[in-house]
């Protein structure tokens, strides 16, 4: 049984797709929740309500990713109105879609301070408020194992940083029994990727169950690996893909 009673936790970009289940979920299994969107206001409050619904606490922060400086204030936020932190949820991330030869070089740096550099910052400023049983889980891609199409090298790159970071991430906090490990989407039905958009079918074609997941079936491995349930599960990599890369 998951029990998240009296956690706090702090997911970036709750405010659609992936992140926002991920916040719901975490609130439906009993953690109050903040969470950090960049434009979609309205889509925030909605988010917000639905946690409420729950009974449960909620806090929306506009923030930019690439912004060090709203990074640091999202955390203190969060942190006074939640009264603390046990949960980060690193999920904020941007796609880019090119070949290497035509990217340009300002928005190789975007996807890489958003999708590289968030999550890093994130952590370091969420790490002096976690005790013992804290857990940090990454959103990571499949694209990180295996890059099946021309033109999404350098999104996959961004995502591969995220396994190093976990694995040596999971080694500074063990000590202090932090939690810190990675999960590999695959095709997820949000508006970054939807079951309807043009490159659908060959991804479908791709995993072994032959659909897309819905957000909430990624959400659902991220409140297993933030609850007491997952406590010796740490620098692990789990796939929540349909077996794209079995
Ligand atoms: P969406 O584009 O649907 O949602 C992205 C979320 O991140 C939104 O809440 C958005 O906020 C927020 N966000 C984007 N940029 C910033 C920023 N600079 N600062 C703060 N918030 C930001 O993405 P998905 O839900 O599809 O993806 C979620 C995660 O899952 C990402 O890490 C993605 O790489 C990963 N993933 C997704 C897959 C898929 O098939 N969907 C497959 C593999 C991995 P706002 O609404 O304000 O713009």
């Amino acid at each position: 049984m998951i029990d998240l009673n009296g956690k706090r936790a702090l997911v970036t970009g709750g405010s659609r797709g992936i992140g926002a289940a991920i916040a719901l979920a975490l609130a439906e299994n009993g953690a109050d929740v903040a969470f950090t969107y960049q434009n979609s206001i309205s889509k925030a409050e909605s988010v917000a309500t639905s946690i409420k619904g729950t009974g449960r606490r909620a806090i929306a922060i506009k923030a930019d990713s690439a912004d060090p400086n709203a990074i640091a204030r999202s955390v203190t936020e969060a942190v006074s109105a939640l009264g603390g932190l046990d949960i980060l949820v690193n999920n904020a991330a941007i796609g880019l879609n090119g070949m290497i030869a035509d990217i340009h070089v300002d928005e190789y740096q975007a996807l890489m301070d958003i999708n590289v550099r968030g999550p890093v910052l994130f952590a370091k400023a969420v790490i002096p408020h976690l005790a013992a049983g804290g857990r940090i889980i990454s959103i990571g891609s499949g694209l990180a194992e295996r890059v099946p199409f021309p033109g999404v090298t350098a999104y996959a790159m961004s995502k591969s940083a995220l396994l190093s970071f976990t694995r040596g991430l999971s080694r500074e906090l063990g000590p202090r029994g932090i939690t810190v490990n990675l999960v590999l989407p695959g095709s997820t039905d949000t508006e970054a990727n939807p079951a309807n958009g043009p490159a659908a079918d060959i991804q479908r074609s791709m995993s072994s169950l032959g659909r897309f997941a819905e957000p909430h079936e990624v959400a659902s491995a991220v409140v297993y690996l933030a609850s007491p349930a997952a406590s010796v599960i740490t620098g692990a990599i789990l796939a929540v893909d349909g077996g794209a890369i079995a």
